[in-house]
């Protein structure tokens, strides 16, 4: 059975959806004013690991990610760089969905938009004020929080204590409280001047950041969700805000299971502008690969702190292309050896499904993913030694499908045997083996530079040449 870690409980529970058999889950996406950092993508991978995993256990997933078009940051920075809000936000999410192709991060149901969704937020915000949660001042609303006795239950944090100015907008001072927060923002001039403005019941307004989430969370899935996902840092304000919101709307559960994601932190430090350590997304994707930087966020529970440098990646580097060499040789016997059996088949057999349950419990024991990718390497494992000696063709196919079924809930080797080498390079090949066969070695050894220029290599076995794409490539 599941274990999730819930943050509101601070305990692993069992897993259990409101619908059997199926999962609603909502993750903040980004905010779209600049190239997301590796950080950000790393709680993108979480959401992705989530619901690849819960595929693999049978369930039907839904995940809805927002993407956040409108706040200061999109607002301020549109205006640096001479654009309309619109133009400038379309542009940054337009890389966001690139880097999320470079993960293979498999596409979430709907990413809904704040500025398509603020007519919810408007009812929203008129629906808490009929409730005495919020109220209008100076053309803005607030949320009232000493109305909301819950306040503070998923961050546990003591408020007393908390200094007004380190959590709280100072500038914000006609509030009746410091600490309650903007639902909705008064138009500044200069904005309303741009064009980015909302009428309301108050005058011109936009949306705050935090009743998006609540607002477009509700949208997707009714007033209750199984899952939120997010960076351990929206826990608070942000997702106290949702939960103040939402609660404070409807009187029941926002949310069963909150799920929060370490950082990642760079050789042991955090990550910032003034450290000069912040990496983006195609920086490491462009000297690792899209499905390392995945496998090496993987080789981390999610729970932890992620120390990235650049022996942790050639790391995971070397341990990824150890699992893909293994599904090479596997996927070239299935389609060269001869069918035969031999003595360890059975033993084979039987230590596959043994594998299979030690892997669905790593994951079970809240997505433990690191745990799991020892389980893959022991087939690996397993494989290799099949492969020395063992020619069962029913074998090769079901070590190689149990491979498959790992790599494809880790979102690895996805090109892997589906991908097509080019006919130029099988005519290559062709023409060296002739070229062999005449024992001309100084034509084949030209061929065998031509094949490695097209990013591909060609190995002699005593089956015949194998074709390898090039690690460099
Ligand atoms: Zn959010």
């Amino acid at each position: 059975m599941l274990q999730v870690y819930n943050t509101l409980t601070r305990n692993k529970e069992t897993f259990k959806p409101l619908k059997e058999g199926e999962v609603s889950i909502y993750a903040c996406g980004p905010t779209v004013y600049n190239m997301p950092h590796i950080g950000n993508y790393r709680t993108f991978l979480l959401a992705d690991t989530v619901v690849r995993t819960l595929q693999y256990l049978g369930y039907k997933v839904k995940l809805v990610m927002n993407i956040t078009d409108i706040d200061d940051k999109t607002i301020r920075d549109s205006k640096a760089a001479g654009m309309s809000l619109k133009d400038f936000t379309d542009k940054y999410s337009a890389e966001f969905f690139k880097g999320l192709d470079m993960l293979n991060i498999k596409r979430a149901s709907a990413y809904p938009r704040a500025t398509e969704n603020v007519d919810g937020m408007i009812e929203l915000a008129q629906k808490l004020i009929e409730k005495g949660l919020a109220y209008e001042k100076g053309g803005s609303v607030y949320y009232r929080i000493s109305g909301f006795p819950d306040y503070g239950k998923l961050s546990k944090l003591d408020f007393d204590s908390i200094r007004i100015g380190a959590s709280v907008d100072v500038d914000e001072y006609d509030k009746d409280n410091p600490r309650d927060f903007a639902l909705l923002k008064a138009s500044a001039p200069e904005e309303i001047e741009r064009s980015i403005y909302y009428e309301s019941p108050w005058g011109k307004i936009r949306p705050g950041w935090h009743i998006e989430c609540s607002v477009m969370a509700m949208n997707s899935f009714g007033p209750t969700l199984d899952v939120h996902i997010g960076g351990v840092d929206l826990i608070f304000p942000h997702h106290e805000n949702e939960i103040a919101q939402s609660e404070g709307a409807t009187g029941i559960p926002f949310v069963r299971h909150w799920v929060h994601g370490e950082h990642l932190i760079v050789e042991g430090e955090k990550m910032s502008k003034s450290k000069g350590n912040v990496f983006t997304l195609p920086e490491i994707v462009e000297m690792y690969g899209g499905e390392v930087v995945r496998f090496m966020f993987l080789s981390v529970h999610y729970r932890k702190k992620l120390d990235y440098s650049e022996t942790f990646a050639e790391n995971a580097k070397n341990n990824y292309l150890k699992l893909k060499e293994t599904l090479d040789n596997l996927e070239f016997a299935l389609k060269n050896v001869e069918d035969e059996p031999g003595p360890g088949d059975l033993e084979t057999l039987k230590t596959l499904p043994e594998l299979e349950n030690r892997f669905r419990e790593a994951l079970e024991d809240d997505f433990n993913t690191p745990k799991a990718i020892t389980v893959f390497r022991e087939l690996s494992r397993t494989a290799n030694v099949y492969l020395e000696t063992g020619k069962n063709m029913q074998v090769l196919e079901e070590i190689h499908a149990l491979y498959k079924r790992f790599s494809d809930t880790f979102g690895i080797f996805a090109k892997a045997g589906g991908e097509e080498v080019p006919d130029e390079v099988i005519r290559l090949v062709e023409e060296r083996e002739e070229a062999r066969n005449i024992k001309d070695w100084k034509t084949s050894d030209a061929i065998r530079e031509k094949i490695k220029s097209l990013g591909y290599i060609v190995q002699d076995t005593k089956e015949g040449p194998k074709i390898k794409k090039s690690e460099e490539s």
